[in-house]
């Protein structure tokens, strides 16, 4: 089925009938992560399957992308590859946030690290915001090119002044130039 991936979708329904979706997602359209990316460019292969466990609806959300963040010791971009398959716990009544997880410590074959809790506020989520959330919990904190040869000449960030005009004029000048128009008129 195509996926509406930035409309809100009812959980219930969709851990009931097991819905699956995968999508292509491009990574500017993602609100949070977007300001992070060095180039607007890239997109995430992403798969979001519905089910419940032990009656309460979970998400299995895959997602495969490679990220063209700005690295941090050269501001140049530096692709980092996401592959992140977690399931996640959809908190349909922000009462339950702050509850442990049920059956937490026993073993029933999930992964250790347990469902990450997500609100899905009045029952809704936006396979978008599921996915986007596991790019940024995926994402490295501090991005940079692993070795610093892969950086630019030196450690220290270039100053890359534009050796243009483009930073040169004050922005009045057009004005000062309108004053000079203006006084010639009378
Ligand atoms: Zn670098």
């Amino acid at each position: 089925m195509p996926a509406d991936w930035s409309r809100p979708l009812d959980v219930d329904r969709a851990a009931d009938q097991r819905s699956e979706w995968e999508f292509e997602l491009p990574l500017v359209g993602l609100p949070r992560l977007a300001p992070d990316l060095a180039l607007q460019e890239g997109s995430a292969a992403c798969r979001v399957e519905f089910a419940r466990e032990r009656g309460r609806p979970v998400a299995q959300v895959e997602v495969r992308s490679r990220v063209p963040l700005r690295c941090q010791r050269c501001l140049r971009p530096v692709w980092v590859d996401i592959d992140v398959s977690s399931q996640v716990r959809l908190v349909t009544d922000p009462a339950q946030a702050g509850e442990a997880e049920p059956g937490e410590g026993d073993d029933d074959g999930l992964e250790s690290s347990g469902a990450e809790p997500t609100l899905a506020p009045e029952g809704r989520v936006v396979l978008r915001d599921l996915v986007e959330e596991e790019i940024l919990l995926a994402a490295p904190l501090v991005p940079r090119h692993e070795d610093v040869a892969g950086c630019g000449p030196g450690e220290a960030i270039p100053a890359e002044e534009p050796s243009g005009d483009a930073k040169k004029g004050p922005m009045n000048t057009p004005f000062a130039g309108l004053g000079e128009l203006l006084k010639r008129g009378h």
